[in-house]
């Protein structure tokens, strides 16, 4: 019996007359650029984040890097971000022509370490990306209270944090904007590419709308120059139909999780945690430990899929050689992708099948102890 990280083919055969409705109706309303189930999920979208306007665009990617030009962060800015995060966050910073300044994380909840903000800002310095990585919310208060401080625009990386929440509130609503992106295997993922910013802006919003397409907000009339990154009314049908089981897939994630945590508590691997007053959506599922490639091979051998979030940093990649740049010592970045392993883990993952995850994982780290004893002994 395979175990995939996620477990797409389950979901899509679940909800399958649902999604195949919902596309039949755009292939007979033939609306399929900017129809009527865009609108729709923006708005249903920008409700269920507690934010003003949802704009869909074609990507994540176009989502962040959008939503930078539109608060004018260009030539000559510096940005903030985590070093462990998906390589989107940096990409986007420097495609409108700015500099990503990469900050160490926090090593219990992964993301952006708020003690090094201050070393990582100087007169250039125009925004900060926080991402709350693999579902739990970054420090928000903290951010919001150093970006006011300083002047900075502060940009959600909230790509894999749908329906997080952060003292009560939606991830998406925290900061000027938030990118949100809706691959496939996000927590709320279309049948392709697809993305979002939500935001409470009224002018940023109508510069998205105008920007995502073409850079006319009326047909043939050009006031910007544009892009053509809208979101699919396919894509948009489809995520309507999701969307209405995203808090029941969170909560299964949730418990998925706690399940976990019974199961490898009396291990020595480090298992992820989540902050008082806040609500980790488990987006990814990701423990830590020495013998990480071990574990790795030997849950493949079993036919279990595990993942690495992220293998290679950022800082150690071809395209970031340059217009990049790091702020203090990014130890963590560096040592913990040898020790980072994402466990299968997503709403339709049986506790069944969590169990033989967490009876390999068991079994091998005490394999691992036995021949340890055998080394010392002998
Ligand atoms: C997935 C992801 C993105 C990019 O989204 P795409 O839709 O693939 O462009 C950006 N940031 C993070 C943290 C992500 O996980």
């Amino acid at each position: 019996m395979a175990i995939p990280l996620v477990n797409l083919s389950r979901q899509h055969e679940e909800l399958h007359d649902e999604i195949r409705e919902a596309i039949d109706g755009v292939l007979e309303r033939g609306d399929f650029v900017l129809g009527s189930e865009v609108t729709e999920f923006e708005n249903e979208f920008a409700e269920y984040c507690e934010t003003k306007h949802c704009i869909g665009v074609g990507s994540g990617l176009d989502a962040l890097t959008l939503t930078l030009r539109g608060l004018g962060v260009g030539k000559g800015d510096e940005v903030i971000v985590p070093a462990n995060t998906f390589v989107a966050t940096a990409l986007a910073v420097q495609h409108v022509g700015a500099t990503p300044v990469l900050v160490d994380h926090d090593p219990e909840t992964y993301a952006i370490d708020t003690h090094r903000l201050s070393a990582a800002m100087n007169a250039r310095t125009k925004a900060i990306i926080p991402v709350h990585l693999y579902g739990h919310p970054a420090d928000m208060d903290t951010i919001q209270t150093f970006a006011q401080e300083h002047g900075l625009i502060t940009i959600e990386d909230a790509a894999q944090a749908h329906g997080a929440r952060y003292k009560g509130r939606r991830c998406g609503g925290l900061g000027q904007a938030a990118a949100f992106s809706f691959y496939p295997g996000k927590n709320l993922g279309a049948v392709g590419d697809a993305g979002a910013i939500v935001t409470n802006d009224d002018s940023l919003a109508q510069w998205l709308r105008t920007a995502r397409n073409y850079g006319s907000a009326v047909k043939y009339k050009h006031t910007i120059r544009g892009f053509n990154t809208r979101l699919d009314s396919i894509q948009a049908a489809v995520l309507r139909v999701k969307l209405r089981y995203l808090d029941e897939w969170n909560e299964r994630r949730r418990w998925l999780a706690c399940e976990y945590g019974k199961l490898l508590g009396g291990t020595d691997l480090i298992l992820p945690i989540e902050r008082d007053d806040v609500e980790h959506v488990y987006h990814l599922y990701v423990v830590r430990h020495d013998l990480r490639d071990a574990l790795l091979s030997r849950l493949q051998q079993h036919g279990i899929q595990a993942g690495i979030h992220y293998p290679v940093p950022i800082q150690t990649q071809t395209a970031f050689a340059r217009g990049c740049m790091t702020s203090g010592p990014l130890t963590h970045s560096n040592t913990m992708c040898d020790q980072l392993l994402s466990l299968p883990l997503c709403p339709f993952l049986s506790l069944d099948e969590l169990e033989e995850v967490a009876h390999v994982v068991t079994e091998t780290l005490a394999l691992a102890k036995q021949s340890e004893i055998k080394t010392a002994v002998s």
